[in-house]
């Protein structure tokens, strides 16, 4: 099973930064300073010592440095040269028993035996030789997909570039949730924590500053640097590069942290002991069968020849190959349906999945988001106006009004300004937003009223959103004192605010007013929008500023309805869902009645909606049978998320989960197939991935596991349909031994059954489109066996009726003239398993409903195992080495003739079946 253990090595991907240094001896320290001691430093220095300043490098003057220090990449473990590959296809214990029996032969006297043998070794390892390699470049493909980009400030612009570009001296923009990629030299931060375990091993996170430090701070203390490899986990900054690639703290312990787990698929495994079980009954019959034979005063010479040849017939020598070569092409059909598949037992794990727990913001809506209506206790206007473009108006009514002419509206749209860090940018295609939709629509909605934040004061805290707090806050300096705005989901800013702005007075928030904001806000809901609220508050001096102390005795201002309209796809995804048996859940950190509504335009039936709240109010048994009928879950955290995948474990549901936050990587890595959104989600989100959806489309999840049951129909067709070779060629030999016939097929004949002709048509079979009722059946179980009892009985009854008809060819002719006896069974053989090899194309449908011409490879393969075989059976070198003699016209038609029963009997079982099941 060379190839799979081959397979089941391939690297995982994506875990280490995906890095290559061309030169890391070569690469002196960034601006000649022993690494160490940057940290000594003010910001003013850095910048100085890499000739930087606030609009960053100059593009030309990085693009030099990038030539002078190499790219910003980790050295990876070399892969493996091709002669390397080639040469492990000969590490395997059936390899060593033809090596024997060839160098038995030659010692006997057999030299073209000898020959034949080994050519067909060295075919085989070529064969196993150019899967793997392909394999190889599947992943490699991944890999590069998977690069690490980053936000850096080049003459003066913000860019977004692959990280491998970063040099000495580039300004690069930390957000939370991302990796850090190179060493920086802290400028700026705002509440900016960093997860240093990676390098020091701290758990908690370290909070990060611009000051600099004394000689001697150890590196777990250096609070002014922010380290390669480690992640950014609340707040924002600036840093300076000062170390890249290997020259990195991460780079230098690189070699260490490299080392990846191997990890085998099931199938693998699976496949892995179905070839360890074969051998083992390969040399029991072997063995048993060379007894019987010498009982029967046979020469000791052919008995050796029958024992390899059954040996030979048993393995199925061709399936790893097939196998490998199978995955690999699923997971680049996965990656072309938007699935980029991390780790390789994903691939196998999306096919059998029972349950997707989906977000609702981007995967089943488009994320394209504008603010429609603002509510304030004063005034409700409508805001007109479509995508990005800052031109609209706000409408009271059908008449047009200044929103700042309204003190209570103007204070909103300044807040929601002020609390954000998304903004908007004219560009060649149009208006664009950097930052995330939510927060874009609020700028789009500010500078319809003319609001900009471009002189802003410079932030003085800022306290970051994530989707337990739903909220966030940003003080800024005000007039007199400093001033909090806050933004977030308006329930829990009204739970945190005792007053609200009304036109230009602060009144109380009195429970009644409370009351008939919050009736208002389920109204907007109801209606399917996005609701976000808005308050602010001046602090009071001397206050310590802590998340409790600020966001606290808020003044409320409003809210608004923001839109953001269904998937088109979704809808048909969640269809397709249902037919396959697969449950979806919408979980959101969004409003349950928005949450809802969206559920229902998107026809996912669902009772209700339960809130976090209520899920802490339920038991466990409770939370199992309510996941039954409500599908929609609301205001969850992320450890909500881990609860409902235990839950749903129990009833041994596959469950797929998507995320896009630094809180939900828990959840990702303990569903049965964590999926990261690669367009929203954060570096740390990916990374605790199994799959990253590319397009952050739900539609795409369902595509990928359609691929996956694809994939695994295709696996278990051609194991059943190599196994039931194997089986007619066992039966055929050992049959003709106890008839007292001489021996039916020599080892070079089976070898070239088994890696040729099968061969081309097993990589065929796993090209087989997927059948039409793909989606139509409900999950697999993902511990099921590919061979179950059922598939077994139709591989045993084929493998026996395979065998036999060689007999009965072969015993007619063997008296008059072995050779010609011999080719005729060998070719026979070849012929019934062409016919079998259409059977396995599907377990159920007859081949007029899949279409004779519906898998085009499967016809090249047949019509390519023919003329290989009249190959051989007509050039006289050929003849030589397999031992085969011409053979006439009437004796393929005779071959073909027999054969045919063998399919026509699949076609009618397969008939009557689905006749059976459609009644
Ligand atoms: P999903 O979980 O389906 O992706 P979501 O984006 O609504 O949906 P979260 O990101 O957890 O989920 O947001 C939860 C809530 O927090 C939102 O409903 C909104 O009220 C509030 N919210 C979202 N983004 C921000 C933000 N940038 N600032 C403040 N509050 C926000």
């Amino acid at each position: 099973m060379r190839s799979l253990y081959l397979f089941i090595a391939l690297r995982k991907t994506g875990n280490i930064c995906p890095c290559r240094l061309e030169n890391p001896a070569e690469t002196p320290p960034a601006g000649g300073r022993p690494l160490a001691d940057w940290y000594t430093l003010s910001a003013e220095e850095v910048r100085r010592e890499l000739g930087t300043g606030p609009a960053g490098l100059s593009p030309g003057e990085a693009d030099e440095r990038l030539q002078r220090y190499g790219k910003n990449v980790l050295r990876e473990e070399a892969r493996e040269t091709r002669l390397q590959v080639f040469l492990r296809q000969f590490k395997s214990v059936l390899i060593v028993i033809l090596v024997i029996a060839a160098a038995i032969s030659f010692l006997v006297g057999e030299p073209v035996d000898a020959a034949a043998i080994l050519i067909i070794v060295v075919l085989n390892a070529l064969l196993g030789f150019s899967q793997e390699w392909q394999a190889g470049e599947a992943i490699e493909a991944l890999k590069k997909m998977l690069v690490q980009r980053a936000v850096v400030v080049r003459g003066g612009e913000r860019q977004e570039i692959d990280a491998a570009g970063l040099v000495p001296g580039d300004l690069v923009a930390l957000e939370m949730g991302e990796r850090v990629p190179a060493d920086l030299f802290i400028v700026e931060a705002t509440s900016l924590e960093v997860d240093e375990a990676p390098l020091t091993g701290e758990s908690s996170p370290v909070d990060k500053a611009p000051d600099s430090l004394p000689a001697g701070t150890t590196l777990a203390e250096r609070s002014n640097m922010a380290f390669a490899g480690t992640t950014v986990v609340n707040g924002r900054g600036r840093g300076v590069v000062v170390a890249t690639g290997m020259t990195t703290e991460f780079g230098m312990i690189a070699g260490l942290s490299q080392r990846v787990e191997d990890e085998a698929t099931p199938l693998a495994r699976q496949m892995d002991r179905l070839g360890r079980d074969l051998g083992l009954i390969a040399l029991g019959i072997a063995v048993l069968a060379v007894a019987v034979g010498l009982l029967q005063q046979r020469e000791l010479l052919e008995m050796f020849l029958v024992g390899v040849s059954l040996a030979v017939a048993v393995i199925p020598e061709g399936l790893p190959a097939v196998v490998t070569l199978t995955l690999a092409i699923g997971i680049k059909n996965m990656m072309r349906r938007n699935c980029l598949i991390r780790h390789l037992p994903a691939s196998e794990t999306l096919g059998a999945v029972s349950v997707i727990c989906t977000d609702k913001t981007g995967t089943l809506t488009r994320n394209e988001m504008a603010v429609v209506r603002v509510k304030t206790p004063g005034a409700e206007v409508a805001v007109t106006g479509t995508g990005y473009a800052p031109d609209g108006e706000f409408l009271v009514g059908e008449n047009p009004i200044d929103p700042l002419a309204d003190p209570g509206l103007q204070q909103f749209l300044h807040t929601v300004l002020l609390c954000n860090h998304a903004t908007l940018k004219l560009e060649e295609g149009g208006w664009r937003i950097l930052g995330t939709p939510t927060e874009g629509a609020l700028v789009v909605a500010a500078a319809k009223a003319g609001l900009s934040r471009e002189d802003a004061p410079e932030a003085a805290k800022e306290f970051s959103f994530n989707s337990t707090r739903k909220r966030m806050t940003i003080v800024y300096p005000g007039e007199g004192d400093f001033v909090a705005h806050v933004k977030g989901a308006p329930e829990v800013l009204l739970a945190r605010s005792s007053r609200l702005l009304r036109g230009d007075s602060v009144v109380p928030l009195t429970d009644d007013l409370r009351d008939a904001l919050l009736a208002e806000i389920a109204g907007y809901a109801s209606g399917g929008l996005r609701v976000l609220g808005a308050a602010y508050r001046p602090l009071p001096e001397g206050l310590e500023w802590t998340e409790e102390t600020v966001e606290e005795d808020l003044i409320f201002l409003g809210f608004a309805g923001i839109v953001d309209p269904p998937r088109p796809e979704a809808a048909e995804a969640i269809r397709l869902c249902r037919s396959a048996g697969i449950d979806v859940i919408m979980i959101t950190g969004d409003n349950p009645l928005t949450a809802y509504a969206i559920a229902r335009d998107l026809g996912l039936s669902s009772e209700g909606a339960l809130t976090g709240a209520d899920l802490e109010a339920l038991t466990d048994d409770e939370l199992a049978s309510r996941l039954r009928t409500t599908k929609v879950l609301s205001r969850v955290t992320a450890e909500h998320k881990l609860r409902v995948i235990d839950i749903l474990a129990r009833e041994r549901a596959v469950i797929a989960m998507t995320g896009d936050g630094v809180n939900d990587a828990p959840a990702l890595k303990k569903a049965s197939i964590g999926i990261a959104m690669g367009i929203k989600g954060t570096d740390v989100a990916k990374e605790s991935s199994d799959m990253v959806l590319v397009d952050d489309n739900f539609a795409s999840i369902v595509a990928g596991v359609e691929e996956g049951r694809r994939e695994y129909d295709n696996i278990a067709r051609f194991t059943r349909y190599l196994l039931s070779s194997n089986i007619g060629e066992l039966v055929a030999i050992v049959g003709a031994l106890l008839l007292g016939l001489p021996l039916i097929l020599i080892p070079v004949q089976i070898l070239w059954i088994n890696l040729v002709t099968d061969g081309l048509t097993a990589l065929a079979l796993g090209l087989e489109p997927a059948e039409q009722d793909v989606m139509q059946r409900r999950p697999r179980d993902p511990g099921e066996s590919i061979l179950t009892r059922n598939a077994y009985l139709v591989v045993l009854i084929l493998g026996v009726w395979l065998g036999l008809l060689t007999i009965y060819v072969f015993s007619g002719l063997y008296q008059v003239d072995l050779d010609r006896a011999r080719t005729m069974a060998f070719t026979g053989l070849i012929i019934f398993e062409l016919y079998n090899v259409l059977n396995f194309r599907s377990f159920r449908f007859p081949l007029h409903r899949i279409g004779f011409f519906s898998n085009p490879a499967l016809i090249f393969a047949i019509l390519g195992s023919l003329a290989l075989q009249a190959l051989v059976v007509y050039v006289p070198i050929l003849q030589t080495f397999l031992g085969t003699a011409p053979l006439t016209p009437a004796d393929w038609g005779l071959l073909a003739l027999l054969g045919l029963p063998v399919l026509i009997a699949g076609e009618v079982y397969k008939a009557v079946m689905l006749r059976a099941t459609v009644r």
